[in-house]
Parts: structure tokens; C-alpha cells; sequence
């Protein structure tokens, strides 16, 4: 069973802060910013590719409310939600979950950089990408 299913079964604590029939949110262990919440399914799934449509969307909704509710309880004026999906990308549970970053003044965190595209570059990628 990964660390999150063992959270969802009450095997390891945590900090709960709201559970339904589909999703269960909690207080990330190293918060980026206090206040930082996890939302994960209560199936587990490894990434979104893994995670049927109707589940997806009962857990959005959960990170929507969750979201509302740092700004009406908690005072939080920004916050960005992350998902972090397979190793590459950081993914260190491999169980599908969101983050909600509650954001500060400051907090000194940017945006990752970006950088233009080469001559022809992007015109390749929307010929295989394009649906
Ligand atoms: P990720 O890199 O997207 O897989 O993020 C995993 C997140 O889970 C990290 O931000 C960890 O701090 C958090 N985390 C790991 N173990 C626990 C735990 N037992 N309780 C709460 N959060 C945890
Ligand atoms: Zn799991």
C-alpha cells in the first residue's frame, strides 16, 4: 500500500481537513507555505492518465472548494495548484494528488523560466500534437 492509501486508511496520521466518498485533502507535511493541501483520490491511481474522467472531476471540484475555502478561512490572497505527474517530473508519491500552494508576499518563489521557441520548432510539435 503507498504512504497515501496508508493516510486514506488511517494507518499513518495526518492532518484532515476535509473527506468525501471519492477524495480525502490534508495537510502537506512540508507545507511550501502554511496551509498547503494535498487532495488525492481515495483509489489509488499513480497519474491522471490512470484516473477515470468521473473521478477526475469529483476531485477537481474538491481542490475548487478547497481552494474558496483558504481564501475565506484562512485569509490566503493567491494560491497555485500543482500536480507534479511521474518521476521526471517530480513526482515523489505515486499516488495522484494536487497540491493548493497558498501564496505570500513574501515568499520569494517565481515562476519557472521559459525560453522561445527555435525557427520551425513549434509548427513541428502541433503537427503530431494537434487533435
Ligand atoms: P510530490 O513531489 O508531488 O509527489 O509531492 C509529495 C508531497 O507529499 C510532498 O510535498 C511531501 O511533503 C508530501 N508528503 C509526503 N509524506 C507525507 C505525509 N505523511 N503527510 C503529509 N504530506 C506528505
Ligand atoms: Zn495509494
Amino acid at each position: 500500500m503507498c504512504i497515501f492509501c496508508k493516510i486514506i486508511a488511517g494507518e499513518i496520521p495526518s492532518y484532515k481537513i476535509y473527506e468525501d466518498d471519492n477524495a480525502f485533502a490534508f495537510l502537506d507535511i512540508k507545507p511550501v507555505n502554511p496551509g498547503h493541501v494535498l487532495v488525492i483520490p481515495k483509489k489509488h491511481y499513480q497519474n491522471m492518465e490512470e484516473i477515470p474522467d468521473s473521478d477526475l472531476q469529483a476531485l477537481i471540484l474538491v481542490v475548487k472548494k478547497i481552494g474558496a475555502a483558504l481564501k475565506n478561512k484562512l485569509g490566503v490572497i493567491g494560491y497555485n495548484i500543482h500536480e507534479n505527474n511521474d518521476l521526471i517530473a517530480g513526482q515523489a508519491v505515486p499516488h495522484l494528488h494536487f497540491h493548493i500552494i497558498p501564496r505570500i508576499e513574501t515568499d520569494c518563489l517565481s515562476h519557472w523560466p521559459g525560453s522561445p521557441y527555435l525557427p520551425g520548432q513549434a509548427e513541428d510539435i502541433i503537427k503530431k500534437l494537434s487533435f
